[in-house]
Order: structure tokens, then C-alpha cells, then sequence
């Protein structure tokens, strides 16, 4: 079972051949297929951005009602053993690393349970020697009966170890691609085991096929054309679905962040930009999990609430043991909207919008 990608040039190529007439023949369709979301995701569409936001925000309140979800991370280890060009954490960066013990991973817990948190998301480096399978099954037997779902974003695992992190409670996996180039793939991941494109783009179907309750996709925004990635992360939804319908699918849009080592964005992706791919995803799945993090300002996270999005993280800290002791550095990124759960829980009702901090219980999947 192995998805398979057209090459991103005849991609970028059916997205720009779009013209104003497939735009609005996007827009009257109820069912998009691959060509009317390329016109979508085309310059032939700046002008619908409107009418785009208007069906978005029908589809969404349709389908989710008022609610988003929210969540916060806990940030396990810093170590890492890839060469990302573009993170903090890639392993020739000088930044003080550290791998919370299970005490440690206690007190962040406490933290962010007081908080009113009932959805985390652990994240680490890909450093398997330092941070493996025992480890996480260990924090996640912590974590199984205090938080309603526990997901993870670490290095990419193996069939049989998601198996036995979903036996342990963990209840759903992210794996971005980072980006579907193969060029821009091989141009910014310099070393390591993330090297190889296939076995990541391979990864969201072991993490379905072993169970889990649900899987994230994405791509990093500002490596390569964004709109071609926009098809691509479609394309590889599409065939998740098909192949997993039991299964989940949340998409992410994190765009690149300044940190440690300085990358520039190969290229630049702004809020525009973003909102259309957010509202071109919307159109074409209806059902599907669209977060949008704290890597973007206050300001432009409450502009697109009830639009599209429906899981917003909020209060995050991205060092490792940072809940726990705030004036450590050592993050991945720097956090853009740095404000409290409690400020994002008013913005969100002060909206007309429900905040919702537990909406699973593993009691529903025992049955
Ligand atoms: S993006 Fe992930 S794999 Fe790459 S350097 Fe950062 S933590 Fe390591």
C-alpha cells in the first residue's frame, strides 16, 4: 500500500494552466475533484478569496459547528539526529539539549491538566538512541487515564511500534512531509534518516494501518511552491482516505518560524497566501481536521476563527520542560501568539465560538 505522487512539475504545471472560467466552476461544484482544487489553489483565484471564505466558513459550521478544539504540546527532547536546514533543533545547532525524565513529564502533565488541557501532543526530535519506543510507551501509560487523547510528533516509527504505542494509549500520530518536492526534499534535509523521502511519505499509512485513531499530514510552508504543495497534501489525503476510511485526518500549515541557525524561507508565503491553501483545503474535504498553531500572530488566528480551521493550539511552549520552568531556551521556533488559554478561550467565545477542550474520551473507542 504505497502512495505515489505525480511529479511536483506537472503538478505546479496543471495548477498554473488554471484560468478564471475553472475557478468558478470550482466554486459552483459541491464535490471538488483534483482539477478543481488546482483552480482553486491558482493565481486565478486571488479575486474569489471571498467567495471562497464564505463557502468555507458554510461547509465548516456545517460540519463542526461552533467548536475548535484545542490543544497544547509538550515538548519531550530536543536531541535530534537529522540536519534540517530550517529547525532548531538540527543536530549541528549549539542549543543546550535535553530529554525530560518521566518525573519531568509529571510536572509539565500537572501543569497543562491544571490548565484545563485535555488533548497534548508530545513532540520531540528524531533521536531514536535517546528517545525510543520504551520511553514513549512509558509516558504514555503516565498520560492514558488523565487526558482525553494523547498524540504524538517524533521520529517516524515502524508498523509494529505504532501498534504498541496505540496499545499503550497513545491515540493519534502527525508526520509531516515537510515538503512534497523530491528536489526541495533533498536540498534542506542534510543528513540523518529523514533523508529519505519515501519511508516519511510512507509513514501516515503504518500509522493508519496500526490503528491509530488518526493521523496528521502537512507540509512546512516557505520551502517550496506552496501551491503545488497544497495539491500534493490533497492528493495524499485523498488516497488516506480512501484506503483508511476509519481513520482521522487533520491537516497542518505551519509556516516557517524564525530559529536557531537563521534559514531564510526559500520561498516567502504570506497570510494571504495561507488563507487561500486554508479555504482550497476546506472546499475540497469537508471533514477534515484543519489546525492552525501558534506559529501564527494573535491577531490573524482570531481573523480565521469559524472560517475553516477547527483545532487551535494555545499557550504553548516549545523547549523541552518549558511549562515547568518558562526561562529555559532550547525551543524549536518562537511561538507567535504567546497569549494564555485562558486569553484564547475568550477571543474564541468572544467570537461567537465554542472553545472546547475535550471532545473524545477513549471510552468511545472500546466500542
Ligand atoms: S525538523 Fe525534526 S527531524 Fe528535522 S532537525 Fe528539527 S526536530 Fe530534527
Amino acid at each position: 500500500m504505497i502512495f505515489t505522487l505525480p511529479s511536483f512539475d506537472n503538478l505546479s504545471q496543471l495548477i498554473y494552466a488554471k484560468t478564471r472560467h475553472d475557478v468558478e466552476c470550482a466554486l459552483h461544484s459541491n464535490k471538488l475533484n483534483i482539477n478543481d482544487l488546482a483552480a482553486l489553489l491558482s493565481p486565478a483565484a486571488t479575486p474569489y478569496l471571498q467567495q471562497m471564505a464564505e463557502r468555507s466558513q458554510k461547509i465548516t459550521q456545517q460540519r463542526f459547528g461552533r467548536v475548535i478544539q484545542l490543544y497544547a504540546p509538550i515538548y519531550l527532547s530536543n536531541f535530534c539526529t537529522n540536519s534540517c536546514a530550517y529547525c532548531g533543533f538540527a543536530a549541528e545547532n549549539k542549543i543546550k539539549r535535553r530529554m525530560l525524565s518521566i518525573e519531568e513529564v509529571g510536572q509539565e502533565i500537572e501543569i497543562l491538566a491544571e490548565r484545563g488541557f485535555s488533548h497534548i501532543l508530545l513532540v520531540s526530535g528524531e533521536a531514536p538512541k535517546v528517545m525510543g519506543i520504551d520511553y514513549l510507551e512509558q509516558v504514555a501509560h503516565l498520560m492514558r487515564d488523565r487526558f482525553a487523547s494523547v498524540s504524538i510528533e517524533v521520529q517516524p516509527l515502524s508498523y509494529d511500534e505504532y501498534a504498541r504505542l496505540f496499545a499503550a494509549g497513545i491515540t493519534s500520530v502527525a508526520v509531516y512531509q515537510e515538503t512534497y518536492d523530491r528536489k526541495v526534499y533533498d536540498q534542506v534535509h542534510l543528513a540523518g534518516k529523514k533523508c529519505d523521502y519515501d519511508y516519511r511519505l510512507d509513514t501516515p499509512a503504518r500509522v493508519a494501518a496500526a490503528g491509530m485513531r488518526e493521523v496528521g499530514i502537512g507540509a512546512l510552508l516557505g520551502l517550496a511552491d506552496w501551491r503545488t504543495e497544497g495539491l500534493a497534501i490533497a492528493m495524499h489525503l485523498a488516497w488516506l482516505r480512501k484506503k483508511f476510511w476509519r481513520t482521522a485526518i487533520t491537516v497542518s500549515f505551519p509556516r516557517l518560524r524564525p530559529a536557531e541557525g537563521n534559514f531564510k524561507p526559500l520561498v516567502p508565503v504570506n497570510e494571504t497566501i495561507l488563507t487561500q491553501l486554508i479555504f482550497a483545503l476546506r472546499l475540497f474535504d469537508h471533514d477534515v481536521g484543519l489546525v492552525l498553531s501558534t506559529r501564527e500572530e494573535a491577531r490573524y488566528r482570531d481573523g480565521m476563527l469559524g472560517l475553516g480551521p477547527t483545532r487551535y493550539s494555545a499557550g504553548s511552549c516549545t523547549a523541552p520542560g518549558g511549562y515547568t520552568h518558562p526561562e529555559l531556551t532550547g525551543e524549536q521556533f518562537e511561538v507567535d501568539d504567546g497569549r494564555s488559554i485562558t486569553e484564547v478561550c475568550s477571543a474564541i467565545r468572544s467570537k461567537g465560538m465554542d472553545p472546547v477542550k475535550k471532545d473524545w474520551d477513549p471510552i468511545f473507542q472500546a466500542h
